[in-house]
């Protein structure tokens, strides 16, 4: 995999038009990791890209390790919203939004968890995590899509002045992505690196 033309190479990439996006980003500092809180990668992707819905992102990592890549990394996306980072405000002028398919929260039901829109999960697929509230239960990541999702932060790390590696959660108190269920430690050891910045500076 590489990245031309903003856009990542793989044959394990699909594209998705989404035009919507048309203001350059320019020096990309940050890349925020998300969840989408949906069903399967395919149709977050789809509904992220439609001209009728105020979000977008950049690419969507499915479960299976395939990517969907809606806006070239030259332009601004829409992934997080109402957002502050050290300071600068607007984050989505000077970041990267990775999204991950996985459903978020969930609700247990007995012995049966469920996604906030119905679908059971298989208890394989859930984390459990011990809180002050007690224990909550949240869709657990692959661990396929989380080397890929390492990949890609490793190329735009490369091309891109990138310097830190954020959660949604850490730049806007409206959201819980990417959740206690990302690895974060096991994450950035598989990321490297990044550009420039003492370690000190890059949070989490
Ligand atoms: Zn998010």
């Amino acid at each position: 995999m590489y990245i031309l033309s903003h856009l990542l190479v793989s044959p394990n990439v699909t594209r998705v038009n989404c035009d919507k996006n048309r203001t350059p980003l320019v020096a990309p500092d940050t890349i925020v990791m998300h969840y989408t809180g949906g069903g399967d990668a395919r149709s977050s992707a789809l509904y992220l890209a439609d001209p009728a819905t105020k979000a977008s992102a950049y690419v969507v990592v499915a479960r299976d390790g395939q990517i969907f890549q809606l806006v070239p990394f030259d332009k601004r996306a829409w992934h997080a919203g109402a957002s502050a980072l050290a300071g600068r405000e607007h984050v989505n002028a000077f970041s990267i939004g990775i999204e991950l398919a996985n459903a978020g929260r969930l609700i247990r039901r007995d012995d049966r968890w469920f996604t906030w829109f119905g679908h059971e999960i298989p208890q394989a697929e859930v984390y459990v995590f011990l809180g002050k509230e007690g224990p909550t239960y949240w869709h657990a990541y692959t661990p396929l899509q989380l080397r890929v999702a390492a990949r890609i932060c490793q190329l735009l790390a490369r091309r891109y002045p990138i310097s830190r590696l954020v959660g949604h959660s850490d730049i806007t108190a409206r959201k819980q992505d990417p959740g206690p269920a990302f690895p974060w430690n096991a994450f950035r050891k598989m990321v490297g690196d990044l550009n420039g910045k003492e370690k000190t500076d890059i949070l989490k």
